[in-house]
Formats: structure tokens, C-alpha cells, sequence
């Protein structure tokens, strides 16, 4: 791509002079960039991908049938060795000579989003199995999120207050809301107000509605004491101030990147706005190996840099070092980062760097169909940025007796662009057309996004072989679903099946299996937030205890990750602590 090459090749060190250093462009670095540079800071934003034109690869409005096996790769394509994920999807039916696409289709390997996603030959992990999804490219996996925004609230800032396990954040729920509220009103929200405590209620633009499916779906579940609302989406449906961002139209495929970005997506909402500033570079191509440290003054100098067509190894100085490279990534390179004082990695005199991994549990649901739609005229009823869900019902005020914390289900009902339940259904000819015509508008799926509890064993440290196309040390990974999860797991496929019986679903499939670890791809933690400095990596503010002038802007911090999806969580703790330390600066503490 030009732009990219142009970019990469005219910035280098000396080209420019930074302030700040921000690594990687998603949620965490895009909101980094945009605090920052448009409070006049001068930026050097270096991210390891290559530049995005969402007008053309934003592929929203084209047809399935356009693409060949509706988006599926062939096998081999896509190199998904450990992250292998065991979706149950058929996209040619049962056909045994199909069964090879089976386990093909998946965040990481569909003809919409190959390009955007690691070649995991290239990018490899070791030790035990995590399907680790990274997009490098510039806004991350932004351009492909599922736009799910929730926020987290008391129950997870103050979560062992609450049952005794682990311990709180360093900070309430009092502290982030106002920053929760920002985002919304900078980036939009579409929702309800609920009034509901273990997700609460944001500055929300206009929501999308319940169809006739989720209606009685809801009414139903309404005798459990359970609620069913429209989901929470990161999408402005009434339009934001901003040139790079039209409202949204309704046309569900999303997931393709929204080529109205409507939806929010890190390159339009933040980084091309905060570019206009004229206090933003970014460099693409850029792929950080490490934070230089300067032993004399006990701060970080820089960040080393590999260029990912050159491979020219290139050093970029600043005052300040912002990682927001992913969860992950971002303790990569501060592991990577080893040092006389710190052999360990930066950050990591406590031990803790990389401990504690934390992320969600998924694959456990249920299916049916809602016998009132059956033989009704079809509607349009997938043309909607995020499906309704059914926030956490349990250890709210009471205990439950096999597990502590919660767990959420994500999904709806009715008429989708295709009628996937035809698969379900046998026969051939016209009185198959006619059954898979009659079931069509009547199905409702969920499933559940559980909390995987932090746990100090679970873990990522550097290979001590292995190197990634770079040269730079993998991250092995040695983390387990526990006892806790396991018996979650086990309520979770009992209260779908509960919910859709009470719903009166007929053909109710329960899922009880929950997908390999890695899978919900909302990993937080491995550099987690807290007062004292022998437990934890950052204090409040996301800066390294060890080092003044080094920050964390993703979900490595994170102390806890509730049942709520990660990103608007991401984007207001990023901006606190940008708040902080545009703060430091005017103080010239940094
Ligand atoms: C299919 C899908 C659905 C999702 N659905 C939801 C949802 O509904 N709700 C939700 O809240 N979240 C969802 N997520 C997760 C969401 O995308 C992430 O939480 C969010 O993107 C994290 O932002 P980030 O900035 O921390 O990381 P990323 O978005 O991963 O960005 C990291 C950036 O850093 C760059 N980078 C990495 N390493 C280096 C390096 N060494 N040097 C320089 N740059 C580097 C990468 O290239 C990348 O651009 C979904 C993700 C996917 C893929
Ligand atoms: S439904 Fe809205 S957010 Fe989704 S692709 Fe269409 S316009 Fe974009």
C-alpha cells in the first residue's frame, strides 16, 4: 500500500521530535493518540501492521453468494495451528468431503478478515493451547469487532469485597464512570436504560428494538426474574460529531468492518481525527521489540523498533512510553525488555508480570425455535449492530452454591440474512423449501460469555527458544480453565435450557462444551493494577511501579474481567490514565 510504505520509509529516528511514544493503534493506542495529540502532545504512534482503506476493504454490503463458500477459507489458507477453533459450523451441510472447511470458519478465517489477521506461522505461541486472535494492522481488531459495549460496574471494580476471592481493584466504579460517560458521548452507544446494577445504564443513543421472538423470549424469562434488553452496541445510531463517521443504517454484517463507521472503528473515530490535529505521526511497519531503558535515570528512553518490510532494527526516543500493543502484547515487550536492573523484564520486580490471565468463557448455549413465528411472514430482522442480551443473573445479593461470580448470554431470534436451520432440516425438493420457509423466521440462539477467575498460575512467560518471524521470543502460555469454571460451565448450559423450555422453544439444542481457551478474545490482565508495589505491575493510574514514565493503555492492568466484553472498559480506563498523565505533564513531573 502506498501510504504505508510512504510513511514507513519517511519516519525514522531523528525525523521528528515525540513527546510521547504510543505502541499499537486499537482501541488502547487510538484512544492514547487521540487524548494526547489533540491536547497538542506531540505523538509518535508506531504500529506493526500496515495502514487500512475501510472504503475498500470494508466488504459490508456484499452479498455471501459473491464470495466463494460464503466467506469460508479453504483449508490451509489460513494457518490456525493452536488457535483451531471447534465451532460447530457446516458450511456445505454434512457432506462428509466438506467436513475439512468444518473447523474453518472463524474470527481469524474468513475471506472478509485474512488480511487482517496474523499468519500464525509467523506468529506463533508455545505451551498450552490458546487461540489467540491478533490483527496487526493499523487500528487492530477494531475493524472487525462484534461492537458488544458494556461497561463493567461495582460488582467487578469491587469484586472480592463481594465474595472474598482475590482482591478489589484499586478503584471503583466511581472512579472510571465519568470516563465511561466521555466515551459514549464521543463514540456512541446505542442501548436501553435498565436501571440494572451489574451493568449499568450509559449515555445511550437510539437503541435497536426486540423482534416478535425476542419479545416473547423476554416475557418468558421475565417468571425466572431474568431480564432480556437490547444490546449495548458501539455504534453512533444518531450520529457524532465527526467527519469520518455516518449513523448507522441498520444493515446487521458488521463484522466485516462498518464502511460507514458507524460502528466505532479505532482509525476513524480516533486516530485520523487526532492526525488532524498535527500533533499525530504514525508509523506503520513498525513492530516494537522492546522498551529501552536508561539505567542512569531509572526511566525508559525509547522503544526499539523492527521495520516489518525492511527489518531495519531502529531505535525511537521519547519522554514517555504508552503500550497499547493488546493485553498480551504489551507484556511481550515489557518481558522482552530485560535490562541489568531488571533481568526479568521492566516492570517485573515484583514477579508478577505476565501472571494472572484472565479472559471469558464461551461455547456453552442453546438453540430452538419459538413455536408463535413458525409459517409467519419474514421480516428483517438481522439488520441490527449487536443482538439482545440477558445480563448476569447470578451471585448478585444471593451466593450460588457451586461457583462464585456470573456469567451473561448474548443472542436473538428471528429471520437471518440466511437460513442456516435449513442445515438442521432433512429432505430435498419442494417439501424442504417448504419446512425450512416455515422454521425460518422462528429460531433464538444464546450463548454465554462466563468470568474465568484470575488466578496467579495462569499465566504467559517468554520462550526461551522460540522466536517469532522478527527474531523476537514467543510468548508461552501455561493457562487452564479451574474447578470454578468448569462448574459455571455446568449451570450455564442448565439455565439456557431452563430459559428456552420456559420459553416453550421447540428442538432445543444445548451446547455444554466450552470452547478452547483464548476463544472469547477478551483477554486482560498479565500486568495487573494495585497500591502495593510487591503484587502488582502498575499503580492506579496504569504506570509501571518500576518506572515513572512508562504506561499501559490496554487490558493488562485489568485486575478482574466480570462477564462484560472488554473494549469500552479499554477505551475509558485509557482515557483516565491519559487524563493523569497529560496532568504530570503540565506539572513537568515527567
Ligand atoms: C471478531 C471479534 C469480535 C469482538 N467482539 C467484541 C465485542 O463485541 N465487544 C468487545 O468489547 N470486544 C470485542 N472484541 C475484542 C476487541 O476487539 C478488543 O477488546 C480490542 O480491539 C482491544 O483493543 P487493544 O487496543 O487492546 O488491542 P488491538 O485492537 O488488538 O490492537 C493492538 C494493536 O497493536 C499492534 N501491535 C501489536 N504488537 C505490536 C508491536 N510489537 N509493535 C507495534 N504494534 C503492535 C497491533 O498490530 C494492533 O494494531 C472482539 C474482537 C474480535 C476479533
Ligand atoms: S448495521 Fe450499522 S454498524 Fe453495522 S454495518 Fe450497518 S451501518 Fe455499520
Amino acid at each position: 500500500m502506498e501510504e504505508t510504505r510512504k510513511l514507513a520509509s519517511s519516519i525514522h529516528p531523528g525525523s521528528g521530535a515525540w513527546d510521547v511514544i504510543i505502541v499499537g493503534s486499537g482501541a488502547a493506542g487510538g484512544m492514547a493518540a487521540f487524548q494526547l495529540a489533540t491536547a497538542g502532545v506531540k505523538v509518535l504512534l508506531l504500529e506493526a501492521g500496515r495502514m487500512i482503506d475501510g472504503q475498500k476493504e470494508y466488504r459490508t454490503m456484499e452479498w455471501p453468494y459473491a464470495s466463494l463458500r460464503r466467506g469460508r477459507l479453504p483449508e490451509g489458507e489460513r494457518p490456525i495451528a493452536v488457535a483451531e477453533y471447534n465451532m460447530y459450523d457446516r458450511p456445505y451441510g454434512n457432506h462428509p468431503e466438506f467436513a475439512p472447511y468444518k473447523k474453518l470458519m472463524s474470527y481469524a478465517g474468513s475471506t472478509f478478515t485474512r488480511n487482517w489477521v496474523v499468519n500464525e506461522k509467523e506468529h506463533p505461541t508455545t505451551g498450552t493451547p490458546f487461540a489467540w486472535v491478533r490483527a496487526r494492522i493499523l487500528g487492530g481488531k477494531t475493524n472487525f469487532w462484534g461492537r458488544g459495549a458494556l461497561r463493567y460496574g461495582p460488582l467487578e471494580f469491587k469484586a472480592a469485597s463481594h465474595d472474598g476471592y482475590d482482591v478489589d481493584w484499586p478503584i471503583s466504579y466511581e472512579d472510571v464512570k465519568p470516563y465511561y460517560d466521555r466515551v459514549d458521548e464521543l463514540l456512541g452507544c446505542s442501548g436501553t436504560k435498565e436501571g440494572l446494577m451489574q451493568v449499568p445504564d450509559g449515555i445511550f443513543q437510539r437503541p435497536s428494538k426486540l423482534n416478535c421472538v425476542e419479545v416473547h423470549f423476554k416475557r418468558a424469562i421475565a417468571k425466572l426474574d431474568r431480564h432480556y434488553i437490547p444490546g449495548r452496541a458501539g455504534v453512533t445510531t444518531d450520529g457524532v460529531l465527526s467527519k469520518y463517521r455516518a449513523r448507522c443504517m441498520g444493515r446487521g454484517r458488521c463484522g466485516r468492518g462498518c464502511d460507514l463507521n458507524a460502528s466505532f472503528h479505532s482509525p476513524t473515530a480516533l486516530i485520523y481525527p487526532a492526525r488532524d490535529s498535527g500533533h499525530l505521526t504514525v508509523r506503520p511497519q513498525s513492530i516494537v521489540s522492546e522498551v529501552l531503558f536508561d539505567e542512569a535515570t531509572n526511566k525508559a528512553a525509547g522503544v526499539r523498533v523492527i521495520d516489518g518490510v525492511s527489518r531495519d532494527v531502529m531505535d525511537f526516543k521519547a519522554r514517555v512510553v504508552i503500550l497499547g500493543a493488546g493485553a498480551l502484547e504489551s507484556t511481550r515487550i515489557l518481558l522482552n525488555s530485560r535490562s541489568r536492573r531488571y533481568p526479568n523484564g521492566l516492570g517485573n520486580s515484583s514477579g508478577v508480570l505476565g501472571c494472572y490471565l484472565s479472559e471469558h468463557l464461551m461455547g456453552i448455549g442453546g438453540s430452538g425455535y419459538i413455536p408463535i413465528r413458525k409459517g409467519t411472514a419474514p421480516t428483517l430482522d438481522d439488520g441490527r449492530p449487536v443482538a439482545p442480551y440477558v445480563p448476569r443473573f447470578r451471585n448478585l445479593t444471593d451466593r450460588h452454591p457451586r461457583f462464585i461470580r456470573g456469567y451473561h448470554f448474548q443472542g436473538g431470534g428471528g429471520c437471518a440474512e440466511y437460513p442456516a436451520m435449513a442445515h438442521e432440516i432433512e429432505g430435498f425438493g419442494s417439501a424442504f423449501k417448504e419446512q425450512v420457509r416455515e422454521w425460518y423466521p422462528a429460531p433464538i440462539s444464546l450463548g454465554g460469555f462466563g468470568e474465568v477467575l484470575p488466578r496467579k498460575e495462569n499465566r504467559v512467560l517468554l520462550d526461551p527458544e522460540v522466536k517469532d518471524a522478527w527474531g523476537i521470543p514467543v510468548l508461552r502460555f501455561d493457562y487452564r480453565f479451574g474447578d470454578n469454571e468448569m462448574k459455571m460451565v455446568e449451570d450455564m448450559a442448565e439455565q439456557i435450557e431452563e430459559m428456552l423450555t420456559v420459553a416453550g422453544a421447540e428442538n432445543i439444542q444445548v451446547r455444554r462444551e466450552p470452547l478452547p481457551p483464548g476463544w472469547s478474545i477478551h483477554e486482560i490482565g498479565t500486568a495487573r493494577m494495585g497500591e502495593d508495589p510487591k503484587t502488582s505491575v502498575t499503580d492506579k493510574f496504569c504506570r509501571l511501579h518500576d518506572v515513572s514514565n512508562v504506561y499501559l493503555a490496554d487490558a493488562a492492568p485489568f485486575v478482574s474481567g466480570g462477564t462484560q466484553n472488554t473494549t469500552w472498559s479499554i477505551l475509558a480506563m485509557c482515557w483516565r490514565t491519559m487524563d493523569f498523565l497529560k496532568e504530570e505533564m503540565k506539572r513537568g513531573d515527567i
